[in-house]
């Protein structure tokens, strides 16, 4: 089997580790050079959308803000999974918002704005403090202000306004800010037979609106409702391949925040902690080949390397720690690599992201400290 990645980044690179030993190979497509790579060498294959389509028997993407243009001749090749109304949904957050309504799960309250007024009516109905969004191009937490009063609407505005003009399609998505306990990610596949298999719940430490860590956590009650909102968003897409769900966790309760219909960076803690990791599932699914096990295999954290492009020789040494580079170019805060971490209990788990902890600077690594803690305190 042969499958075409739109998008060239580090989730090509671990789909294409994943799918050698089943025979799968990947080729990427960078959407901005139209080239088409090799996702672990970057070595050049070939040139052009309509050679890459030609060479692929199916077609999927690694991440969701890829030109239309692009995206409906994929469609057309008849080759694309999971769809590609799922990818423009999955990219635009009044799309998104939308979805969650028709899929019946709890989000939070929201209002689309398009001019002053709508952003008096969203004040109104959402009520403050609310955050406000891009409904186009916002990852990692960019293009997002909050709003805590009355007072600083006016300030707010002209930000919001210049955001609104930047684009034709372009709006801001005003929700009502929540306030949650923890915040936590279901990563789950569909099959083209519809069956559906979810790995564990993540929970998710994220530090100046990047994810620093994620690590699979065990809560039956949670766990069931996240696999029933999950089931709903999936069948309402009728999807197929991984999609991941992030939630809010409000005593108990969850709302969705938003979904992301590919594979997540809060399931990479799959590659050592799961029977079967999410690269594999996904490629599995969208091949039409049956799924593969999701449970747990061992308690494991994942922590994102951001912005640093070696560590020290110690966290080699450490038997727990399994290091993944992405072989990209050191930029200040860039996803570099992330180091999953592995233990035979929670409690060994907690000891062993302490003594990580005291390997590697805690700027760098700002959640894996009090995460340790917090992690030798519980009961699970
Ligand atoms: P990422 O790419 O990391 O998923 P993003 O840019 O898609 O981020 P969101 O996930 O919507 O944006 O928001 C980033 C973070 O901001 C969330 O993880 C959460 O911590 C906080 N946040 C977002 N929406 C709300 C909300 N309605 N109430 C409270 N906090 C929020
Ligand atoms: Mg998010």
């Amino acid at each position: 089997m042969h499958v075409l990645v739109l998008g060239a980044g580090q989730l090509a690179r671990m789909m294409s580790l994943a799918g050698a030993p089943l025979n799968i190979q990947i080729s990427a497509f960078d959407v901005t050079s139209e080239n088409i790579v090799h996702p672990l060498t970057q070595a050049l294959l070939g040139h052009g959308l309509d050679n890459a389509i030609e060479q692929a028997d199916v077609i999927t993407a690694e991440f969701e803000h890829i030109p239309h243009d692009i995206l409906d001749i994929c469609e057309a090749s008849g080759k694309f999974l999971p769809s590609t109304e799922a990818i423009k949904i999955g990219g635009d957050r009044r799309l998104e918002k939308a979805l969650l309504d028709k899929s019946g799960v709890a989000n939070a309250k929201y209002h689309v704005i398009n001019t002053k007024d709508d952003f008096t009516k969203a004040i109104e109905l959402v009520g403050l403090p609310m955050v406000l969004k891009s409904t186009l191009g916002g990852y990692d937490g960019k293009g997002q202000w909050r709003l805590k009063s009355q007072s600083e609407a006016d300030s707010i505005w002209p930000e919001i306004e210049d955001c609104i003009a930047e684009s034709p399609n372009q709006a801001v998505v005003a929700e009502a800010f929540i306030p949650f306990d923890r915040e936590v990610s279901l990563v789950g596949v569909r099959s083209i037979d519809g069956t559906i298999s979810v790995y564990p719940l993540a929970e998710n430490i994220h530090t100046n609106g990047v994810l620093s860590l994620s690590a699979a956590i065990t809560d039956s009650a949670l766990q069931s409702q996240a696999k029933q909102m999950f089931t709903k968003v999936a069948e309402t897409l009728n999807y197929v391949g991984v999609l991941a769900l992030e939630f809010f966790d409000v005593s108990g309760q969850l709302l969705v925040n938003e979904i992301a219909p590919r594979v997540h960076n809060s399931g990479h803690w799959t590659q050592q902690g799961a029977e079967v990791c999410q690269f594999e599932n996904h490629l599995r699914a969208v091949c039409g080949l049956p799924l593969g096990g999701t449970n747990l295999i061992r308690p494991t954290a994942m922590v994102n390397i951001l912005g640093e492009d070696r560590l020290p020789t110690g966290v080699l040494k450490e038997q727990a720690c399994h290091i993944h580079w992405y072989g990209k170019d050191k930029r200040p805060g860039r996803k570099m690599g992330h180091i999953n971490v592995s233990a035979s209990s929670y409690f060994e788990l907690s000891e062993q992201l302490l003594i990580l902890s005291e390997i590697l600077d805690e700027a760098s690594f700002p959640a894996l400290k009090s995460y340790a803690i917090k992690l030798s305190h519980s009961d699970s």
